[in-house]
């Protein structure tokens, strides 16, 4: 009896079993061969997975060698090995910590639930839901998710959870979904069983056998898929029995039980077995049922199955109740029922027992313990069949789309956020760089007033320079140019060589003039006329020169003029007009007009042919400076010009040195005189 018994157990043999790949690599090839052999030659899998173990090198990827090592450690756990299994896990573990890898941990955390519940452990198994929920959530590959959501719906299923486990079954619906993996058939005809066994604990027998339906039809469909079938067919029956449809589950058993001998399927064989047994029983076919579920019992007990030897046990000793063995049947059942509550069975699995043990206390007449055990049945069935379960059941597949719904809802407002995001990014940017303009803008109007303030600076300086360089080389009372300005400007002309030894090229001319009785004007009309008449003959003298000339105060009252080429005569002529200039106007200052004359001693340069190498500038103006004396003393407004020498220059050298009247006496040096403007 109990054929719900069955449904966790297979669950977790098939979960191991359906487990697939998502990188290609040769062990990775090797392994999907593994699982290939686990559903046709079951036998054979276990030696070839352990002789997998020697394939592992140090360059073997993480996540190959994880899987390696979950396939190992569900191998000893379906062996009863869970040392040896605790052992892969603990290696998984590990490496999920080492290589930060969410699908590794997801799969150490599956197999480590699996483990507590094959050591009957479903305390420790429930601590860890959370835990491989979250682990889950982070997992990428659709191997590791399917095989984690799957087992986690099956134990939450076992658990009563169904809400939960029906989630967790969607969820593994999710991570196969647009797989085009080899397996993926498979894991999909997996899933519709399980959600199918969840429906008929449910009650929802038409949604139980429209899935169990198709999946049928898709597993005969395919040779490679068949291996599916006894365990579909076996929960068609279940389905079949659990609506009073005895004929219906007997021939879908029978179907069952046929394709599990020719697979060699010993665990469906038993199960199977143990349901056909279950049939017989509720027909009053005692004898029949014994064989059955004696051989299912040692089938049973082959596979080290303990959940299906119980179920025998316990139908066993049901039958003997029925045959009139009450004491002994009803100690085999009880004790059966013991066990189970030691085992934590689901409360759905324990359900069947309790009730079944009350029926088997009324046909004892044993009312006190049958009013116990219906009490307990009561309260089983109370937590199991909640009036709104069926409602809670819809809720949640709608819950289910509309989650869907709200993760769309969630990806459009992250989206959304993303946009806004970007958005902001972009006004941030353009701020930055609006920013930065300015900074630019005001960057470049700041050098620009440093490049101006600079600039001026500069003019300034360069001013201030140019103010610097005239004022070294022009009076500052006239703007006449200086004495240095000579020695400079004749610096240049004999660096440049200019008719130094070309005498009888053009000359220069050399006036020297000296205001006659100075001293008087400033006596009479004060030191201030003395200067507004220094400034206004400069700019008399000035206005008769042309560009080229030089118009310098060579003193306190003495005025020379340099002339550029010309001869003689010009230069005679221009001392006359330079002494008109002077004489024939005189100089207003205030409200009295102030007579001048000067006095004047000219001579050009070079002087009488001779080289300037004898008779430089400076020579020169000493003569010119003794024919100025001449005119003052034979009577002022008037000027000499030095013309001529009658000898050579070796020969009068000395004497033009000391005093010019004597060679001129002699008739050596010839001159010319130029009278100013007669004065009233
Ligand atoms: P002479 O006809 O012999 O040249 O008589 P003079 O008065 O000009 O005689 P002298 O050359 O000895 O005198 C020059 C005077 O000119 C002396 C000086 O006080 C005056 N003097 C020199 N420089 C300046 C000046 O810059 N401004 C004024 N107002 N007077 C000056
Ligand atoms: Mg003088
Ligand atoms: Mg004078």
């Amino acid at each position: 009896m109990n054929p719900l018994l069955s449904l966790f157990g297979i669950c977790l043999f098939l979960c191991s079993q359906l487990l697939s790949v998502a990188i290609a690599e040769p062990l990775d090839a090797e392994l999907d061969k593994y699982l290939q052999l686990t559903n046709e030659q079951p036998a054979q899998a276990s030696a070839f997975i352990r002789s997998l173990e020697a394939q592992l090198t140090p360059s073997t990827p993480a996540i190959a060698r994880a899987r390696l090592w979950s396939y190992l450690g569900s191998d000893y756990r379906e062996h009863r090995d869970f040392a040896k299994a605790q052992h892969y896990i603990d290696l998984n573990l590990e490496l999920a910590e080492k290589s930060q890898s969410e699908d590794i941990r997801t799969e150490a955390l599956t197999d480590q639930l699996a483990l507590h519940l094959a050591q009957n452990q479903p305390g420790k198994a429930r601590a860890l839901v959370s835990q491989l929920q979250e682990a889950l959530s982070g997992a990428n590959l659709e191997r590791v998710r399917y095989y984690a959501a799957n087992t986690l719906g099956s134990f939450l299923q076992s658990e009563d959870r169904y809400e939960d486990a029906l989630q967790a079954y969607y969820q593994a619906f999710h991570a196969i979904e647009n797989s085009s993996h080899p397996r993926t058939a498979v894991r999909r005809i997996y899933l519709q069983g399980a959600i199918a066994g969840l429906n008929t604990v449910l009650a929802q027998y038409q949604k139980a056998d429209e899935l169990l339906q198709t999946a049928i039809k898709q597993a005969q469909s395919d040779a490679g898929l068949n291996f599916m079938l006894p365990d579909l067919y076996l929960q068609l029956g279940v389905n079949y029995a659990s609506q009073q449809q005895n004929s219906s589950a007997e021939q879908a058993n029978q179907q069952g039980l046929q394709w599990a001998r020719r697979l060699n399927n010993k665990l469906s064989i038993a199960t199977l077995l143990n349901n056909l047994g279950d049939l017989r029983l509720k027909q009053g076919q005692y004898a029949e049922a014994v064989q059955l579920f004696t051989e299912s019992r040692q089938l049973a007990e082959q596979l080290n199955y303990s959940a299906m030897v119980l179920t025998a046990e316990f139908n066993l000793g049901y039958i003997q109740v029925l045959q009139g063995k009450q004491q002994e049947g009803l100690a085999q059942m009880a004790a059966m029922v013991a066990k189970a509550r030691e085992l934590q069975l689901a409360d759905t699995e324990l359900l069947s027992y309790v009730g079944e043990l009350a029926d088997a206390y009324g046909i004892a007449k044993a009312h006190a313990d049958e009013a116990r055990l219906l009490r307990e049945y009561n309260v089983l069935s109370q937590n199991i069949f909640k009036t709104d379960r069926d409602q809670e059941i819809s809720a949640l597949q709608e819950a289910f789309s509309a989650k869907e719904k709200a993760k769309q809802i969630e990806s459009l407002e992250q989206q959304n956020k993303l946009n806004t995001a970007e958005l902001a990014q972009k006004q941030l940017q353009q701020r930055v760089m609006l920013l930065f303009g300015l900074v630019v803008l005001l960057a470049t109007a700041l050098l620009y007033l440093l490049y101006r303030k600079v600039r001026n600076a500069n003019l300034q300086l360069r001013q201030a320079n140019d103010q610097l360089a005239y004022n070294s080389l022009h009076d500052p009372l006239t703007g006449l140019l200086n004495r240095r300005s000579l020695h400079e400007f004749m610096q240049k002309r004999t660096e440049q060589g200019e008719r130094r030894q070309l005498p009888t090229a053009a000359t220069d001319g050399f006036i020297l003039l000296d205001i006659d009785y100075f001293k008087h004007i400033n006596d009479h009309h004060g030191h201030a006329a003395g200067d507004a008449v220094l400034v206004e003959i400069g700019q008399r003298l000035k206005q008769l020169t042309r560009q080229g000339d030089m118009v310098l105060r060579w003193g306190g009252e003495e005025f020379l003029i340099v002339l550029r080429n010309l001869n003689q005569t010009a230069l005679t002529n221009f001392t006359n007009r330079a002494l008109q200039v002077i004489g024939s106007t005189p100089v207003p200052y205030q409200n009295s007009s102030i007579p001048v004359t000067a006095s004047a001693g000219f001579l050009t340069l070079p002087f009488a042919g001779v080289d300037e190498t004898q008779l430089n500038w400076e020579k020169a103006l000493k003569l010119a400076d003794m024919a100025l004396y001449m005119g003052k003393v034979h009577g002022r407004n008037r000027g000499y010009g030095l013309v001529a020498l009658h000898r050579p220059y070796e020969e009068l050298k000395a004497q033009l040195e000391t005093d010019l009247s004597l060679p001129i006496e002699q008739g050596h040096l010839e001159i010319t005189l130029v009278l100013g403007p007669p004065q009233s």
